[in-house]
């Protein structure tokens, strides 16, 4: 592989030969340099299955990465066992730094970060230069902040008192899914680090290279080897490491059936868990609603990164006052979508990852068509190379038909009729995930009220998708347990010490 007619940039060993990998604009100088990082350094072993890394706007080979054998498991946990009290022992003002330090470089190389996150993924430059080494570097400062203020409190008991030690878990294991690699690896390891943890992170095998950057980067900000390791494989590497006696605590990201699993595994070794799952969420836009900001919200809740994000709003509740006009101005503002080379910042709507994920997402179309919703627009593959979807809308979708059931993670969005509040809030409730839930309408009580009963960890009211670090993200129901970002997610990573003392003689009965 190389990066430009004029550029002397060698291809390290991982990228395979091939024109594809030209950076649009830029050089590419940040490719990761080998499989897995693992003790403060970048750890090859070809002994373990090969993983290719499919670019998904043209379907080739870009690069190559190996699945961890057991041994290369046992360096990455022994190096972030080793390296743990140490970590810890540092005042949270030290390790804070660090954080914050790898912040800058992120924000310093976001251009190089987005193309290689763009090549990994397939989402559009125009999305990953704002959405991704962007937010991972939000997580890394704001944990880094509060790194120093992490503290127990003080309980007094008469003349006696009892102080509680905030205290790291110990090794974190990070399991990360393919549609944010790099926000994902920070969302996880901002708060893991922040808290004197250490981790070993095992990035999905669609996705690998992004988190190779996030351990490069923050050992080049000062990071002591062995705190942050990567490590790469399918799920029977992610298996191995939840199964290890010196793990403490595991954080997934990924799909209910993977979160059943994983959460099984942890059970059995009494391991703390963060459990961030899928969902079907609902979006219910009121007659009174402002037309333009409800397309906007149902676009961002379907389209944004070709529809791959955990807490979209498929389920779009449509009532029937402002129904016809949200579908023609939907149409029209669909049609705008910029689809092509995901490397053109003009490109507003990229391929999706993977063949499979797209054969999986025609497959709904399909299923769609086939239980009579009535497609409104797209539904088709493109005729180019890549695996590029059009942007998919159907109308007439009732509650029992399966693209109203289940998840698609995939540009499909399905508008469902209602006539009032007291008839949609429980439809709306009525599926077994509750990961986000939003509301568009001008009436202020009714917004409150309707965001109370949904049963959703994230709700929205007139926005859709948000998710800045400062404010807790995650799932009830099926999708998922506990919360990160925000201060909640300190309690995830971090366990409680009870000191009591006693100042006087201490009697006993005998
Ligand atoms: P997935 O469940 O297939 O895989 C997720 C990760 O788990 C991968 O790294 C995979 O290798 C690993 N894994 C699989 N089996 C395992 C096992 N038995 N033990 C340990 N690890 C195992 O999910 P995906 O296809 O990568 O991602 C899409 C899913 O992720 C969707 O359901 C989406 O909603 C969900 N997601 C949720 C959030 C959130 O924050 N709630 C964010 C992004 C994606």
């Amino acid at each position: 592989m190389w990066c430009c007619p004029d550029c002397n940039w060698r291809a390290p060993p991982l990228f395979r030969k091939t024109r594809t990998s030209i950076g649009f604009d830029g050089h590419m100088t940040t490719q990761p340099t080998a499989s897995h990082f693992v003790n403060g350094a970048y750890h090859g072993n070809a002994g373990g299955s090969a993983i290719p890394v499919i670019y998904p706007a043209t379907g080739e080979e870009i690069a190559r990465v190996h699945s961890a054998t057991d041994a290369v498991v046992d360096a990455a946990l022994a190096a972030a066992r080793a390296a743990q009290p140490a970590w810890a022992a540092m005042t949270g003002t030290e390790r804070g730094r660090i954080l914050r330090r790898a912040a800058d470089i992120m924000r310093e190389r976001n251009h190089e970060l987005s193309v290689l996150e763009t090549f990994d993924t397939g989402k559009p430059y125009q999305e990953t230069s704002v959405a991704d080494a962007t937010s991972a570097a939000d997580a890394l400062e704001y944990f880094g902040g509060m790194a120093a203020t992490l503290t127990g409190e003080h309980i007094q008991l008469g003349h006696d008192w009892v102080y509680t030690r905030r205290e790291p878990l110990g090794v974190c294991v990070g399991i990360g899914a393919w549609n944010y690699p790099t926000q994902i690896a920070c969302w996880k390891a901002a708060p893991a680090l922040a808290c004197g943890n250490t981790m070993v992170f095992k990035p999905s095998e669609t996705t690998p290279l992004c988190a190779l950057k996030v351990a490069e980067i923050l050992t080049e900000a000062g990071l002591p080897a062995g705190v942050f390791n990567v490590v790469q494989g399918l799920g029977d590497v992610g298996a191995k490491l939840i199964a290890d006696d010196r793990v403490a605590k595991v954080s997934l990201t990924g799909s209910v059936p993977t979160g059943r699993k994983v959460y099984a595994a942890a059970a059995s070794g009494i391991k703390n868990v963060t459990m961030e799952l899928g969902g079907k969420s609902p979006l219910i836009i009121f007659d009174d609603a402002n037309v333009e900001n409800a397309v906007s919200g149902a676009i961002l809740g379907n389209f944004y990164s070709s529809g791959q994000v955990c807490s979209n709003g498929t389920r779009v509740f449509v009532q029937g006052g402002i129904k016809e006009a949200f579908l023609d101005r939907l149409s029209v503002r669909l049609e705008a979508a910029v689809i092509g080379d995901p490397q053109d910042p003009k490109t507003s709507f990229g391929p999706m990852v993977s063949e499979r994920q797209m054969e999986i997402a025609l497959g709904y179309i399909a299923k769609g068509q086939e239980e009579g919703a009535r497609l409104v627009c797209g539904g088709k593959r493109l005729n180019r190379n890549g695996f590029y979807l059009q942007p998919t809308v159907f109308a007439d979708v009732a509650d029992t038909m399966t693209i109203a059931r289940e998840e698609i993670f995939g540009p499909v969005m399905a508008v469902l009729d209602f006539d009032d509040e007291a008839e949609v809030v429980p439809r709306a409730n009525a599926t077994e995930f509750g990961l986000a839930a939003g509301v568009f309408t001008r009436d202020l009580t009714r917004a409150h009220r309707i965001a109370a009963a949904f049963e959703a960890g994230t709700c929205y009211i007139n926005t859709y998708n948000d998710a800045p670090v400062e404010a807790p993200f995650g799932g009830s129901k099926l999708s998922g347990v506990g919360r990160e970002n925000s201060k909640a997610a300190i309690e995830h990573y971090s366990q409680l010490k009870s000191v009591y003392v006693r100042m006087g003689d201490l009697e006993a009965p005998f």
